[in-house]
């Protein structure tokens, strides 16, 4: 069912979307928001599915994971994945994929190597849960996934899957394939009409606020910065 196609402008779309779910005040800001990316003039209103913040965070975010990935010596491509339950528990399948993430780079075969990459919403093609995923560029000539892969599955009781993707090696040369690949804007902030709006309900407040860079080591020798919190932490 695609109530809002009628509706050409994204924002107004998007703005349909939110009235009806009732809430007014984000139909309001996502209408009024500068679509320019010049920023000098315009407002914008900063939230996560807002078409136009979407698409400029998302720039901003594929600028840094290739500022990281183009310093690499070698790249392999991993997938670190975890299913939800159901429709309702996504914000807690973010946030626990995050913390398995983080124990996860500290295992044997992935310690002390560079990695950055962005964590990806995703419904299964059943539409019954959600399977967010962590696409990580790793910088390794080779990786022995086997191990890594099942103690992943028994530490998330089987709903994890720890893989390596195929290797594409024209993915690092350019701005807008590396932002299709890992920062994809379309599923931080679906399309206005491609989601039922109840569904686009549960998926606006599950990820509100949820950090999506995943970095580690910085990809830097010597100084280990932390640039978690810098990517859309005020995004409502
Ligand atoms: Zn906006």
């Amino acid at each position: 069912m695609k109530l809002s196609l009628q509706l050409q402008d994204p924002q107004d779309a998007r703005a349909w979307e939110f009235s009806y779910l009732n809430q007014f005040d984000r139909a309001h800001w996502v209408t009024r928001c500068s679509n320019s990316m010049d920023t000098l003039g315009g407002r914008t209103c900063k939230m996560r599915q807002c078409p136009a913040c979407s698409l400029r965070a998302s720039r901003d975010l594929a600028h840094r994971i290739q500022t990281v990935a183009r310093r690499m010596e070698h790249r392999l491509s991993l997938i670190i994945s975890l299913r939800s339950t159901g429709l309702w528990d996504l914000r807690e399948t973010l946030r626990s994929l995050r913390s398995f993430v983080t124990v996860v780079h500290r295992w044997k075969g992935l310690a002390g190597l560079t990695a950055v990459g962005a964590i990806e919403p995703k419904l299964t093609a059943a539409k019954r849960a959600w399977v967010p995923h962590a696409h990580v560029v790793v910088d390794a000539k080779a990786l022995v996934v086997g191990p890594l892969a099942d103690r992943y599955h028994d530490l998330t009781n089987g709903l994890g899957t720890l893989m390596l993707a195929a290797p594409r090696p024209d993915l690092f040369e350019s701005i807008p394939m590396i932002a299709t690949y890992f920062s994809k804007p379309e599923s931080w902030c679906p399309f206005p009409g491609s989601m039922h709006p109840q569904m686009f309900g549960i998926f606006a407040d599950a990820v509100k606020g949820v950090q999506r860079l995943v970095e580690w080591n910085g990809g830097r020798r010597g100084r280990r910065k932390r640039r978690h919190s810098e990517v859309e932490a005020h995004a409502a």
